[in-house]
C-alpha cells in the first residue's frame, strides 16, 4: 500500500492535467518546466526508485537531493561502457551546485569517450559564459556544428550576444531555439530583453511565457541580468522581483535581487535576500562573498554633505575623508558645468582597502574597470591602501567614475559600454595629460598587429576579450576614438552623441548622423589618426624592447657611460613607457652617479610629466627640486603622491606641510598635519602641535586652542604647546 501511494497520486494528477507517465527522467524536467510541479515531483519521486543509477541520479536531482543525486551518478558513470551523457549530465548538477571547475572536467570526460558528444560541448560553453572566459560562444558554435536540433546552444549562443549588446544576433539565434522547440522559454526570454533595451514592451513575450509556465521565474531572471550587464540596475531589480513573485522558490533570483540591491547602495533588503537564498542552500561564491561583504560593513563608516555620501573603512576614514570628499566637490562642479546637468542626488563613494571586498561589489559583471565600478549613483572602488604603491591613482579613478555617473544619468542608462567607458577614459586625460591613459606595451602591440575592433563591434572587446589583454586594449581605443572625436570635429560632439544615445541610436546612427560618417569611414579615418599618433612607434616597439633590455644590462653593470649615451634615443621611439625597467629612471641612477643632480631631476621631472606614479621616484624627484630651492615644484610633485598613495605614509605628508606651511600655503598645510595626526603617528603632540601652529596661522584660533590642547594632553610637560596656548589664552583674555 505504502509502494503504491505516489503511483496512485500520480494517476490521480494524470487524470486531471492529462499527462503521462513518463518513460524517462526527462519526461519529468518537461513537466516541471510546464509548470506541473507537483507531478514533475511524482515523476521524479517515482526514477528514484528505478534499478538504473542514472535514472535514480536525475530522480534526486529532480528533488534536489543533491548528495544522493551527485552519489548515483558516481554509480551511474563507473562502467566502462556507460554512456558519455551520464558524465554530461552530472556535470551540469555540478554546475548548478557552484562546482564550474569538477564540472569542465565531467565535461572533458564526457569528449574524451565521446568526441562528438554535443551536450558536453554545451556544458563547456555554460561553464565558459558563467565565467567570462570568452570561449562560451566557441564551444556553443561547436554543440551546434555537431547537433543543430541543439535548442538549448541556440538559446545560450541569443544570450551571448544579447549580452555583447548583438541584439539582431540574439534574436535570430532565439528563432532558432523557437523552431526547433516551442517551448523554448529562454529564448523567449531573450526576446523580452530585447524588447526593453530597445523600449519596447515586453509583454507579448512574458505572456507566451506564461502560456507554457506561469511559474517560470527563471525567464525573469534572464532578463533581469541582460538589464544589469546594460548598466539597468533599477530596471533589473523590478525583473528579479518578477522572478521570486512567478517563483518564490528560485533562491538564485534572491540572491542576485540582493546583489542588484547591494549595487544601488542598499544594505538592509539584500542581506534580507542574500540570507535568505543561503539558508536555502543557495551558496554560490557570489551570495557567500555578498554577505560577508555586508557583515563587514559594521566596519566602516558614511560621512555624508549635500552632494557626496562616502563609505570608508573606519581605520582610514579620517584620513582619507578631507582628500575625497573636495576631490568629488571638484570633480561635481566641473561635470555639471560641462554635461550640462545636475545629478539627481548624492554621489555615493565606497571605498574598500581590501581589493577582495570591491571585487565581490563586481562579481559577475565582465569587463569592468579593475580598479572602479559605478552603478547608476553608487561608486565604488578600491583604497589606495588596497593596492601596490604606484599602481593605482585614486583621484583619475574617481574623474573616471564619476564620469560614467553623467553619462549614465544622462541617457537614462541607455549608452552603449564602449561609449561611457570611452567617454570615462577620455575625461581623465582632459583633467590631466599625466592622468591620459597609458599607451601600455600591451597596446602598443595591438596597433601594431592592427587588431583595433571596428567602432561597432567595439562592445565585445570589453564583454569577450578575444585575447587576454582586450580589455585593456578597448578601454584605449574606446577613450582615443573619444579623443579623436574632440580632435576632428569637438568636445561639442561627444555630448551630442551622448544625447543620440539618450534617444536610443545605435552607434551606427550615431555615427552616422553625428558625425557624419558611415561606421566603416569612420573607422577608416580614426585607424588613419592613430596610425599617424602611433604608427611609428608601434612599428618600431620590437627595437625599442631589445635596446631597452640593453640598457638595462648596461645598467646593471654600471656601465653610466653606456645608459647616458644609449638612453635618449630609446627613450625617444617610445616615450610613454613609464612601468618597471624605464628609461627615465635608468638614466636618473647614472645622472646620480656621475653627481649631476640637475640633469638627474630633468630626467624625472620628463617621468612625471609623461605620468610616471611610483611614489618612491616622485618623493626622490622632491628630493631634488626641495635641494635646488624648488619649493613650489617639490610640493606639487608630493601632491601628486598623495593621488596615488597617501595611504601609510606620515612622512609624506609631514614633508609636504612643511613645504606648503613655508609658502604661506596654510590651506594646504592644515590638510597635510591633519593627515600626518589621522596617520595615527608615534609623535602625536608633534603633531597636533605642528596642526596647531597651521591653524594658528591660518587665523584659525578656535581649531588652534583645539590642535594645541590635543598635543598638551598626548604630553603635557610640551614647552612650544604651553607657550602657544598661553599666548593663545592671552588673546582671547585681550578680546573678552
Ligand atoms: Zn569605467
Amino acid at each position: 500500500m505504502k509502494c503504491l501511494a505516489p503511483v496512485l497520486l500520480l494517476l490521480q494528477m494524470c487524470v486531471s492535467t492529462g499527462c503521462v507517465f513518463a518513460a524517462s527522467p526527462a519526461g519529468c524536467w518537461s513537466l516541471r518546466k510546464h509548470g506541473h510541479r507537483a507531478e514533475a515531483q511524482v515523476c521524479f519521486e517515482r526514477f528514484t526508485h528505478s534499478s538504473d543509477a542514472y535514472d535514480r541520479a536525475e530522480g534526486f536531482w529532480g528533488l534536489e537531493e543533491w548528495q544522493q543525486a551527485n552519489e548515483q551518478f558516481r554509480v551511474a558513470t563507473q562502467p566502462e561502457s556507460s554512456s558519455a551523457l551520464y558524465k554530461v549530465r552530472w556535470g551540469m548538477l555540478l554546475h548548478e551546485r557552484f562546482n564550474n571547475r569538477e564540472a569542465t572536467d565531467l565535461f572533458r570526460e564526457a569528449l574524451t569517450k565521446d568526441p562528438s558528444s554535443a551536450p558536453a560541448f554545451l556544458g563547456l560553453a555554460i561553464v565558459s559564459a558563467d565565467t567570462f572566459d570568452g570561449k562560451a560562444t566557441e564551444y556553443a558554435a561547436k554543440a551546434i556544428a555537431l547537433d543543430p536540433k541543439l535548442a538549448e546552444a541556440h538559446e545560450l549562443l541569443a544570450s551571448l550576444a544579447l549580452q555583447n549588446d548583438d541584439r539582431e544576433g540574439a534574436v535570430a539565434e532565439a528563432d532558432k531555439a523557437i523552431a526547433l522547440e516551442d517551448d523554448a522559454l529562454d529564448a523567449m526570454a531573450i526576446h523580452a530583453a530585447a524588447e526593453l533595451l530597445a523600449d519596447r514592451s515586453p509583454e507579448a513575450w512574458f505572456a507566451k511565457i506564461v502560456a507554457v509556465n506561469p511559474n517560470y521565474g527563471e525567464a525573469y531572471a534572464d532578463v533581469a541580468e541582460q538589464l544589469e550587464l546594460h548598466y539597468r540596475y533599477e530596471d533589473a531589480a523590478v525583473y528579479y522581483r518578477k522572478a521570486i513573485e512567478a517563483n518564490p522558490h528560485l533562491w538564485s533570483a534572491h540572491s542576485t535581487l540582493g546583489i542588484d540591491l547591494m549595487r544601488l547602495g542598499k544594505e538592509d533588503e539584500p542581506m534580507k535576500e542574500l540570507e535568505l537564498s543561503y539558508d536555502n542552500g543557495y551558496r554560490d561564491a557570489a551570495t557567500v562573498n555578498s554577505l560577508r561583504l555586508l557583515d563587514s560593513y559594521k566596519n566602516f563608516e558614511t560621512i555624508r554633505d549635500e552632494s557626496t555620501i562616502l563609505k570608508l573603512k573606519k581605520t582610514e576614514a579620517s584620513l582619507l575623508q578631507p582628500y575625497i570628499q573636495s576631490e568629488l566637490h571638484t570633480i561635481i562642479a566641473t561635470y555639471d558645468k560641462k554635461y550640462r546637468m545636475k545629478l539627481p542626488g548624492p554621489v555615493r563613494v565606497e571605498v574598500y582597502p581590501d581589493h577582495e571586498d570591491f571585487a565581490v561589489r563586481t562579481t559577475g559583471m565582465p569587463g569592468l574597470g579593475a580598479l572602479g565600478v559605478t552603478f547608476g549613483e553608487v561608486v565604488a572602488m578600491d583604497s589606495p591602501s588596497a593596492r601596490k604603491p604606484g599602481d593605482f591613482n585614486w583621484g583619475s579613478t574617481l574623474w573616471h567614475e564619476l564620469s560614467h555617473v553623467y553619462v549614465l544619468t544622462a541617457t537614462n542608462h541607455r549608452v552603449p559600454r564602449w561609449f561611457t567607458e570611452g567617454l570615462a577614459v577620455h575625461e581623465e586625460g582632459e583633467h590631466s595629460s599625466e592622468w591620459a591613459d597609458r599607451l601600455t606595451p600591451d597596446v602598443l602591440v595591438v596597433i601594431r598587429d592592427k587588431k583595433l575592433l571596428p567602432i561597432a563591434k567595439l562592445d565585445r572587446g570589453f564583454v569577450y576579450p578575444d585575447y587576454p589583454s582586450q580589455v585593456v586594449v578597448s578601454y584605449f581605443q574606446a577613450g582615443s576614438i573619444c579623443n579623436f572625436v574632440k580632435e576632428r570635429w569637438s568636445e561639442e560632439k561627444l555630448l551630442a552623441m551622448i544625447q543620440s544615445y539618450a534617444q536610443l541610436k545605435t552607434t551606427t546612427q550615431v555615427v552616422q548622423e553625428d558625425l557624419g560618417l558611415t561606421p566603416e569611414e569612420f573607422d577608416r579615418q580614426y585607424l588613419a589618426w592613430m596610425d599617424k599618433k602611433y604608427g611609428a612607434e608601434a612599428a618600431r616597439f620590437n627595437e625599442w624592447r631589445e635596446k631597452l633590455k640593453a640598457l638595462v644590462a648596461a645598467s646593471e653593470q654600471k656601465q653610466y657611460d653606456i645608459v647616458l649615451a644609449q638612453g635618449p634615443a630609446t627613450l625617444a621611439i617610445y616615450p610613454e613607457y613609464v612601468e618597471d625597467a624605464n628609461v627615465y629612471e635608468l638614466m636618473a641612477d647614472a645622472y646620480k652617479e656621475r653627481g649631476d643632480a640637475k640633469a638627474e631631476a630633468a630626467v624625472l621631472t620628463a617621468y612625471e610629466h609623461e605620468g610616471g606614479q611610483y611614489p618612491a621616484v616622485l618623493k626622490r624627484l622632491a628630493t631634488l627640486e626641495e635641494a635646488a630651492g624648488q619649493q613650489a615644484e617639490a610640493a606639487a610633485t608630493l601632491e601628486r603622491v598623495n593621488y596615488i598613495y597617501p595611504v601609510k605614509d606620515e612622512e609624506l605628508h609631514r614633508r609636504l606641510g612643511d613645504l606648503l606651511y613655508a609658502q604661506k600655503r596654510y590651506d594646504g598645510a592644515i590638510r597635510e598635519y591633519a593627515a600626518v595626526v589621522a596617520s595615527g603617528p608615534m609623535d602625536k603632540a608633534g603633531a597636533e602641535f605642528h596642526l596647531a601652529q597651521a591653524y594658528l596661522a591660518a587665523g584659525q584660533k578656535d581649531k588652534a586652542q583645539e590642535s594645541v590642547l590635543a598635543a598638551l594632553e598626548a604630553a603635557p610637560g610640551y614647552r612650544p604647546a604651553q607657550k602657544m596656548l598661553l599666548e593663545l589664552n592671552q588673546a582671547s583674555g585681550k578680546m573678552n
